[in-house]
C-alpha cells in the first residue's frame, strides 16, 4: 500500500509526500520549507529525496533550502539553474533511476518550460504510482497504474464562461489552456487506465476560480470506479 499525503496543491504551491512503507519521497516542493516541515511532522530525515516537476516557484520554491540540508533532489536540468543549486541531480527523460525501494522514470509533458512527470514503481509493494502536473498534454498512455496523481486545473466550460463575462483576461485564459490540463484531458487519461488495478485517483492543482471540485470528483469516480481524492 502506498501512502499519499497532499501537503499543498494549487497555483500557490504544490508539495506531496508519498511512501511505500520503506521509502518516503516528496513530489515537488513549491511552498516554504517550514510548511513542508509541518506537513511531514518535522521528519525531513526520513525523506529519501524530492522529485521536482519543473522550475516554476509553485513547484520549486523550497529547493534551495532542501538542497542546503543535503536532501537528494532530482528534476529537469533547468531546475538546477533556476534555483542556483548545482547539486541538484538531473537526467534525460525516460532514463530510469533508483532511490532505495523506488524505480523512477521521468517523462516529458507539455508545459511552457521543461516539465517532467514521473512513473514510480515500488519494489516494496509491487505497485505503480504516476505523477503528472502542469501538463497541457501528455504524449503517453498508462495502463497498469495503482495510484494516479493527475492535474485537473480547470473546466473549459467555466473558463470560457468567465472569459466571456470579462472575469478573466483572454490572454490569461489562453495561457492556461496552453499550459495546464483541464478535467476533460484528465478524464481522457483516466479512461486509458486498467480499472482492475487502479486503487486511487488524486486530482491536483485545481484552479480556485476555474474548477469545480465536487463535479470533478464525480466525473473521475464515474470514469474509474476508484477512490478519488481532491488534493
Ligand atoms: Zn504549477
Ligand atoms: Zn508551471
Amino acid at each position: 500500500m502506498i501512502d499519499i499525503k497532499a501537503i499543498a496543491s494549487g497555483s500557490s504551491g504544490n508539495c506531496y509526500r508519498v511512501s511505500d512503507g520503506s521509502t518516503a519521497l516528496l513530489l515537488d516542493a513549491g511552498i516554504p520549507i517550514h510548511r513542508i516541515q509541518q506537513g511531514i511532522d518535522y521528519r525531513l530525515g526520513e525523506i529519501a529525496g524530492a522529485l521536482i516537476s519543473h522550475e516554476h516557484m509553485d513547484h520549486a520554491k523550497a529547493v534551495p533550502e532542501l538542497a542546503r540540508r543535503g536532501l537528494l533532489i532530482f528534476g529537469p536540468p533547468e531546475v538546477a539553474k533556476a534555483c542556483a543549486c548545482p547539486s541538484i541531480l538531473s537526467g534525460p527523460a525516460l532514463r530510469k533511476f533508483t532511490v532505495s525501494t523506488w524505480h523512477i522514470v521521468p517523462f516529458k509533458v507539455v508545459h511552457d518550460v521543461t516539465c517532467y512527470g514521473y512513473v514510480l514503481d515500488s519494489r516494496k509493494t509491487g505497485e505503480r504510482l504516476v505523477y503528472i502536473t502542469d501538463a497541457a498534454a501528455v504524449p503517453y498512455t498508462f495502463g497498469q497504474v495503482h495510484y494516479m496523481m493527475l492535474e485537473a486545473n480547470y473546466s473549459m466550460n467555466i473558463l470560457s464562461r468567465r472569459a466571456t463575462e470579462g472575469a478573466i483576461k483572454d490572454e490569461l485564459a489562453a495561457r492556461i489552456v496552453q499550459t495546464h490540463m483541464d478535467i476533460d484531458g484528465a478524464i481522457g487519461l483516466l479512461r486509458g487506465l486498467d480499472p482492475r488495478v487502479l486503487k486511487q485517483v488524486w486530482l491536483l492543482h485545481l484552479s480556485r476560480d476555474n474548477s469545480d471540485a465536487d463535479a470533478f470528483r464525480r466525473m473521475a469516480q464515474r470514469t474509474t470506479g476508484a477512490e478519488v481524492y481532491i488534493a
